[in-house]
């Protein structure tokens, strides 16, 4: 925690300052240009060949220090030949900072650390990232703070249903549950849906009793309860709207679906994303955090992405799977395809949310069209960063 927290910046600092080699914050879509005509069809058609080259180049550098400096110091090798980043969101909305006191603002940005800490420290020992996305999404669900696991939000009907998803970027294999009760680790049954069961999606009961078979840690309804959530989801109830946890308008409020992405030493990149899903809900909503392809999305070949915010239109606009084609089919960046997707498909639906993304090279970004997403990102570069505004 100490390590990290010596790096992390006040909320007040410019959080695009802290990204500039691997991670950023997009610009609005007023100020973004669209990208045509011959400059950028020549910048298309030479910038991967020429990245790729210089990547190569690096790579092999890279290699040839190691060889000569890893003289029995396998950690000194491990950071010198790869690359490993974790980049995590709790959730985006309308979260300002004249709403926020200074001391839930510090609880947040310390839970944001601590998740960070947990999946980075097992991505430094050379674990594979889905064991590094997996480690931070439980450390978020198990923070009262982030909509997901404790603390989840309410349902119509008064209960907590939770959703989740984890994906591997290197076999493209997917675990996904929805609309479970009482499962401490929603990611952890999501990820045991992966592994030991030839299924991808299993939801409610049908979910609950997989679990059960495979000694998924369970919990009471008490262990999952916060007065806060009660109070949001007693003040919609009286609207009679669903909502996204971060907008509803409580003093003290305390929100937050999580996410993660990561790169591992071994150049593979994994996602995963857990969530109570949103504020009153019925008829068994599930929202685009347990879908693969909309909230939810790992492919060696392009990137991982973890989604949060107003689940409908992301499963309208397949966001996640769409930032893949983007880049896939289309050359984009990662950051490009991103932000065409949050700031430019995602607005034109009233898709308020955003987005955490890594490539197979290192970069990531943090993306969202809202006032604010708790988020942050850790690479083996020694860059470190939680924020929580514009
Ligand atoms: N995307 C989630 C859902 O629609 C909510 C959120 O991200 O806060 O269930």
């Amino acid at each position: 925690m100490t390590a990290i927290f010596s790096k992390v910046s006040t909320p007040a600092i410019n959080v695009s300052r802290a990204y500039t080699m691997n991670a950023s914050v997009a610009p609005h879509p007023r100020n973004h240009t669209p990208k045509t005509g011959m400059k950028f069809a020549v910048i298309k058609a030479i910038s991967p060949f020429v990245r790729f080259r210089l990547n190569m180049f690096i790579k092999t550098w890279k290699l040839f220090a190691a060889k000569i400096l890893n003289f029995g110091c396998n950690k000194l090798s491990l950071s010198l030949m790869s690359k490993y980043t974790l980049v995590i969101h709790g959730g985006a909305g309308t979260i300002l900072k004249e709403d926020m006191s200074g001391e839930l603002e510090a609880a947040y940005l310390k839970g944001l650390a601590h998740a960070l800490n947990t999946g980075f420290a097992l991505l430094e020992k050379g674990a594979p990232a889905l064991d590094g996305v997996k480690a931070a999404v439980m450390s978020l669900e198990d923070n009262i703070l982030f909509n997901a696991g404790k603390g989840s939000v309410f349902a119509k009907d008064g209960s907590q249903e939770m959703d989740a998803s984890i994906m591997d970027g290197k076999t493209l294999m997917a675990g996904s549950i929805s609309a479970v009760r009482n499962i401490r680790n929603p990611v952890e049954l999501a990820y045991a849906v992966m592994t030991q069961s030839p299924h991808v999606m299993l939801n409610g009961q049908g979910a609950y009793d997989f679990a059960m078979l495979h000694g998924i840690k369970t919990a009471p309804d008490d262990y999952f309860f916060s007065q806060f959530r009660y109070d949001q989801w007693k003040q919609m109830q009286v609207s009679g709207k669903t909502a996204l946890d971060h907008n509803v308008v409580i003093k003290d409020k305390k929100f937050g679906t999580v996410g993660a992405v990561a790169l591992d030493v071994n150049g593979n990149i994994a996602a995963a994303t857990s969530t109570g899903g949103m504020t009153n809900k019925q008829y068994g909503r599930v929202g685009d955090s347990s879908i693969i392809g909309a909230g939810t999305y790992a492919n060696n070949k392009t990137c991982a992405i973890s989604c949060t915010g107003h689940g409908e239109p992301f499963i309208r606009a397949v966001a996640a799977y769409d930032v893949s084609c983007l880049m896939e089919y289309e050359g984009l960046s990662l950051h490009e395809a991103m932000n065409l997707v949050v700031n430019e498909k995602l607005l034109q639906m009233d898709g308020e949310g955003g987005m955490v993304g890594v490539d197979a090279q290192g970069n990531a970004a943090m993306i969202f069209n809202s006032a604010g997403m708790y988020r942050g990102f850790r690479s083996s570069d020694g860059m470190s960063e939680v924020a929580i505004y514009k």
